[in-house]
């Protein structure tokens, strides 16, 4: 069932013996609840309504004092469903190399393995409404064939979700689940302990008339988000100094984004482009575009528009490259991807079309949450983001663009022209961030290394678990959410085992 919180004239709480209860209902949380055992009787808490509202936006209001960031009460969405309700749906799982540890990146190296999450992969592509049967690396056509004979490229696929929004796609279910009961309106504001301070005892709980109430389980999850789950445990420092889970002083560190920057436009050699042209539908992306353009009014009226307005205007086709393990090492750099888009035929310009680049960050401490001054309307302390791209970062993103123009070049498939910005300093001011929220209560091997262990549970409590992309180790080129609900699935997984 799903209840308002706002409406309860008393403790909903009271007397209910929940085995598990999630604060969340995100991505993470909806997919938790769902594939939590239906013996289990679970409470779902969600700080929003069923759609926006600013009452509960304000809450994700804070400040930035690192590089220059999106505001973070824009990228992120409080209500049922969280950010799936405005995410783009790209999907595609970390490479088996991301969780590696690697001699030149310190904090790298996943506790899991690749391995440990690929029997979620089927299920976390159902979650996400994606085909099971779209590729994971791109059918050959005549770019990627010749890319692929070239041992420093590998051209991948990202699958598309419609996109899936979770808080519409997944509320009936909700609704129908006996054993679930889930509240609108409930913001949890505090982490309670019990006497024995390696357990957690309820979570505080308020809806917006400002009534509180004490919401008790044997096991809790936060599933907030990668900025919100480690603002929870810093703001419950009431019994322990610092926060909970928080001895080592690792909460909020590590904060990671994926960087995307456009640096570099490319035009073809003229017999690779007269190949690509004598076959206009063909399975050449170039002939893919023209197919796509010439079948559909639709697309050809916003060129049309476009045009007249003299925008730039680049193909929806995707064509996207990823480095090889052995460029990666030899180079040194963190984990990339590129993709071209081909350019509308017609529109003038001098080049072929446009590259765009998505790069990992390197786990860095002090890129980090911390906590404000400012109180929220719960009387919270605010997010106060510090968040800092470090000269790996920028390196890679030089260094993955050279080397993906030689290999280019070497396999006479034309060339790229870098921009002006690239090799100076001006490339900071360049890249930017995409709401991908990864690392803040990372996992480690021990809790000298991470938050959370191999399981998601928060180290010295025995009760308490993180979901989402705050326990990634490193982030990968991926987009987060296909990991986020792999790893989710993997959670419900094991709480199913031990409750
Ligand atoms: C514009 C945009 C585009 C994106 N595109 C992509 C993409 O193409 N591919 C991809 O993989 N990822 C994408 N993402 C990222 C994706 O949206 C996130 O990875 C995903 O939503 C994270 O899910 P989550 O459940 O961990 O957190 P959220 O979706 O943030 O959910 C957290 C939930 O917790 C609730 N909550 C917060 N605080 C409290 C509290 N104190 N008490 C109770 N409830 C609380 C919130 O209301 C929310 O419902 C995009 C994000 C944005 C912003």
């Amino acid at each position: 069932m799903i209840a308002d919180l706002n409406d309860a004239l008393q403790d909903p709480f009271a007397g209910s013996n929940y085995d598990v209860c999630i604060c969340g209902a995100g991505v993470a949380g909806i997919t938790l609840a769902l594939k939590l055992s239906k013996r289990l009787n679970v409470l779902l808490l969600e700080g929003g309504g069923f759609d926006y509202s600013s009452e509960s936006q304000s809450v994700y209001q804070g400040e930035n004092v690192g590089d220059d960031y999106v505001d973070p009460s824009i990228g992120r969405l409080r209500f049922l469903g969280g950010a799936s309700n405005h995410w783009g749906g790209d999907c595609r799982p970390l490479d088996s190399y991301d969780f590696q540890p690697k001699a030149y990146l310190p904090d790298s190296g996943w506790p899991i393995q690749a391995s440990d999450l690929k029997p979620y992969l089927k299920p976390a592509e159902t979650m996400l409404e994606l085909s099971h049967d779209d590729p994971w690396v791109e059918p050959s056509g005549p770019l990627q064939e010749r890319l692929d004979a070239s041992p420093s490229f590998q051209s991948i696929n990202f699958k598309v979700s419609p996109p899936t929004r979770f808080g519409t796609r997944y509320r009936s279910e909700l609704e129908q689940r006996s054993n679930i009961s889930c509240y609108l309106n409930a913001s949890v504001l505090d982490l309670q302990l019990s006497e024995d301070p390696s357990s957690l005892d309820h979570f505080r709980v308020r809806n917006y008339a400002g009534k509180e109430f004490q919401a008790k389980a044997r096991i809790f999850v936060l599933a907030t988000g990668g900025i919100e789950n480690p603002r929870l445990l810093l703001n419950s420092d009431r019994q322990v100094p610092g926060g909970v889970g928080n001895q080592n002083q690792l909460v909020g560190r590590y904060f990671m984004d994926h960087l995307f920057c456009d640096p570099a436009e490319f035009i073809f050699e003229d017999a690779f482009s007269e190949y690509v042209d004598s076959n206009p539908f063909g399975d050449s992306f170039k002939g893919r575009l023209r197919q796509h353009i010439c079948e559909n009014q639709w697309i050809r009226d916003v060129i049309d528009d476009l045009r007249e307005r003299d925008i730039d205007c680049l193909s929806s086709v995707r064509n996207f490259f990823s480095p090889s393990l052995e460029l990666l090492e030899a180079e040194r750099v963190l984990n990339f991807n590129v993709r071209m888009r081909v350019r509308t035929p017609g529109h003038g310009e001098l080049t072929d079309g446009r590259i765009i680049m998505s790069s990992e960050q390197a786990p860095n401490p002090l890129s980090r949450i911390m906590l404000g001054d400012d109180l929220d309307q719960f009387g919270m302390r605010r997010v106060k983001l510090d968040w800092k791209v470090s000269a790996l970062d920028i390196e890679t993103i030089r260094r993955g663009i050279i080397r993906f123009g030689e290999a280019f070049a070497r396999l006479e498939l034309g060339r790229i022209k870098m921009t002006d910005w690239l090799l100076t300093d001006e490339i900071a001011a360049r890249v930017r961030p995409v709401h991908h929220h990864m690392g803040t209560t990372r996992m480690g091997e021990s809790p000298r290394e991470g938050v959370v262990d191999s399981t998601q549970k928060v180290f010295g409590t025995k009760n308490l678990y993180v979901a989402g992309s705050s326990v990634f180790t490193t982030g990968g080129h991926a987009n987060p959410t296909l990991t986020i609900v792999q790893m989710t699935l993997r959670l419900a997984d094991h709480i199913n085992s031990v409750v």
